[in-house]
């Protein structure tokens, strides 16, 4: 599953530079999660890094986005190699 913020959200800015995905960004009103970059933290940390920060406890998994740990793995490789395609073009 990707995580969703909910309106409890203080926007403290926290979160934001602990997600190893660039996930996390400032909405019209509070940060948001981009479900398609949000790997659960999977490929990176044993746990989820946005929820271990907040203050408020406002990033509850999203039930519209189960995902397998299988899934997230893929979404995670697939991050990889977007990124990786970047830092190449960047360098040439
Ligand atoms: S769970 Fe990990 S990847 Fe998903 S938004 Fe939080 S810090 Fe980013
Ligand atoms: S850590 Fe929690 S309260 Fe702070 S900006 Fe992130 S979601 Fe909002």
């Amino acid at each position: 599953m990707a995580l969703l913020i909910t309106d409890e959200c203080i926007n403290c800015d926290v979160c934001e530079p602990e997600c190893p995905n660039q996930a996390i960004f400032m909405g019209p009103e509070i940060y948001q999660i981009d479900p398609d970059q949000c790997t659960e933290c999977v490929g990176h940390f044993e746990a989820p890094q946005c929820v271990q920060v907040c203050p408020v406890n406002c990033i509850p998994v999203d039930p519209a986005r189960v995902e397998d740990h299988q899934t997230l793995w893929q979404k995670y490789r697939r991050l990889q190699v977007v990124q990786g395609d970047v830092t190449r073009a960047r360098a040439a």
